[in-house]
């Protein structure tokens, strides 16, 4: 066992390399997917699985990280640590169920501290059926010249104007207009691409090799930007289903946690999402029962993660900012998704390690 923080890297190609080290020396079966681009430094980019467990098992845990880049310097501290963690190892193995560690769902936005993929998209907006029609968001056609204006820092028109909007819609409506994903504008936020993007091909081609033989599929997928600092919201991760849902309370309501929350009831602290990244659980493992959450792990305000990511996003159609301010920007938009303290990662490791504990005794206990 390792001490809860350090599993956690100050780079992507660091966390690759320790979650590639850990994986090995605790004798899982590693498979590299590499992405087309180079990193930030010049490294490899790859999506890495790592499976602890029989291949052809029949109760299987995902824990996955770094769908949101970014948000990668969290959740791979959490598979880091996981893979040292022999106590945990034991339980899943003496349970009979296999542990596929998915690390670097989006390893180019982990690597360029962006929450996008390299197509500026939106991971988990980007599992929609492209053949039907996309979902419209007119309240961000609204925003979106608002949000990336020509200039950064904004003017205090621009400030003003987005006060003006908070004050008159509240701020959930503008979180909502904001996070909830838009397909009409490539270079905005929370752009869901009108394609599948690397990451979304290449996940579904590792849930095709390592889900088909599961007959009971969890998935814990982790992330950070919502909620109260330190906080892992259990935010429901599967189709709106009361049975699914009836399961996934079961399995980690206990043990004093809050109880799994829901986009579709509206107990969550996130908005309403189409597209999400588990819906190719069903298409992929189409013989699974699944059950899944997000770990949403809370890190400075709402508003301030919003105004980090308008800046990532002004920066990334301005080339020509000055070293200094892209500097300053990106060290803004890691902090937003990135607590940098011991107590915050010990907190981390702590409500993940329980939460993959009781996925493993839900699924051990399925018929
Ligand atoms: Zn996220």
């Amino acid at each position: 066992m390792i001490a809860p923080q350090d599993g956690f890297s100050a780079s992507y190609a660091q966390a690759r390399v320790r979650f590639l080290e850990g994986a090995a020396a605790a004798g899982m079966a590693i498979s590299s997917h590499n992405h087309p681009l180079p990193g930030r430094d010049g490294e490899t980019l790859a999506m890495d699985v790592a499976l602890d467990g029989a291949p052809d098992a029949q109760r299987l845990l995902i824990v996955s990280s770094a769908c949101h880049g970014v948000e990668g310097y969290c959740g791979t501290g959490v598979q880091v640590f996981a893979a040292h963690d022999a106590e945990w190892r034991e339980h899943a193995r003496a349970a009979g169920v296999a542990v596929l560690y998915i690390h670097a769902l989006n390893p180019h936005g982990f690597s360029w501290m962006r929450r996008v993929t390299n197509e500026n998209v939106d991971l988990n907006r980007n599992f929609q059926d492209f053949s039907q029609p996309l979902p419209v968001n007119a309240a961000y056609a609204e925003l979106h010249g608002l949000l990336l204006p020509a200039q950064w820092p904004p003017g205090a028109d621009n400030q003003a104007a987005i006060q003006s909007y908070v004050q008159t819609h509240g701020l959930q409506r503008f979180q909502a207009a904001v996070t909830q994903g838009q397909h009409a504008y490539p270079d905005g936020l929370f752009f869901g691409g009108t394609a599948p993007t690397w990451s979304n091909q290449t996940l579904r081609q590792v849930l095709r090799r390592h889900g088909r033989s599961a007959r009971h599929l969890a998935w814990i997928d982790l992330h950070t930007g919502l909620g109260e600092c330190g906080v892992g919201e259990r935010i429901f991760a599967c189709r709106d289903d009361d049975k699914a849902l009836a399961r996934a309370r079961a399995w980690w309501g206990g043990g004093g946690q809050t109880p799994v929350t829901s986009i579709y009831d509206g107990s969550s602290t996130s908005a309403l999402l189409t597209g999400l990244m588990w819906c190719a659980a069903y298409e992929e493992c189409p013989q699974a029962e699944y059950t899944g959450i997000a770990m949403e792990y809370g890190t400075v305000p709402v508003t301030e993660v919003i105004d980090a990511l308008r800046a990532d996003h002004w920066l990334h159609l301005h080339p020509e900012a000055p070293p200094a301010q892209r500097a300053e920007i990106k060290q803004r938009i890691l902090a937003a998704f990135y607590v940098d303290t011991d107590e915050w990662k010990a907190r981390i490791v702590a409500q993940a390690r329980q939460a993959m504990f009781q996925a493993v005794d839900g699924l051990a206990a399925s018929a």
